[in-house]
């Protein structure tokens, strides 16, 4: 049997991420070996650092650094309004627009066949930041998947018992489009979702 080199142990390390296959791995294994080894280490450093002190935040289970992140711990919010999405990625997406309100982020979406119900996406706690009285409307922003639109569905039907305006993003034509190359999916969705100007 033979033992598996330093070298062979980097590839195969770097091509866990999706996207990278075992020939883009062998090239960033070179690369850094060859042209870059203190950015190598600052990157090793920073990945064990993230890691190992990346936690989530106890409220809105978004990644943070600190027990409450930036956002829960803002005064400058408007904590009235809460915005509900998958993924720490989608948090920085809808921040990019400018939103100035609360996240609760479910790391996921409802999946029973991968064992992912409510307890998974941390509903309770979800119902229980509603039960403190401060949200007035709950924005649901999950993905237009099959399964975005099944988690927006089962957490809508939670929010409208606790008695709070609950919306739904609109789907649609995107800014710039034109009708022609629409699919007809996301038309009839944007016909569906039209709004009186
Ligand atoms: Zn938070």
């Amino acid at each position: 049997m033979t033992e598996t080199s330093k070298l062979e142990t980097l590839i195969n390390s770097l091509s866990i991420q999706p996207g990278i296959g075992k020939k883009s791995a062998q090239r960033i294994a070179y690369h850094l070996l060859q042209r870059n080894r203190d950015g190598a280490k600052s990157l090793a450093s920073a990945l064990l650092d993230a890691m190992e002190h990346i936690i989530h935040c106890q409220r809105c289970r978004n990644f943070s650094d600190n027990e409450l992140c930036n956002i829960c711990s803002s005064n400058k919010r408007d904590a009235s309004i809460l915005c509900v999405v998958e993924s720490p990625a989608d948090v920085k997406a809808v921040e990019d627009t400018g939103f100035g309100g609360m996240y609760f982020v479910l790391m996921g979406h409802l999946s029973p066949l991968d064992g992912i119900g409510p307890d998974e996406l941390g509903l309770d706690k979800l119902s229980a930041i509603l039960q403190e009285g401060k949200v007035s409307e709950v924005i649901l922003a999950t993905n237009s998947t099959v399964e975005g639109e099944a988690t927006a569905h089962f957490i809508s039907e939670m929010v409208r018992k606790q008695g709070i305006k609950i919306s739904r993003i609109a789907h649609g034509v995107p800014v710039g489009g034109e009708l022609e190359y629409i699919d007809s999916g996301t038309l009839s969705e944007a016909l569906a979702g039209r709004r009186e100007i």
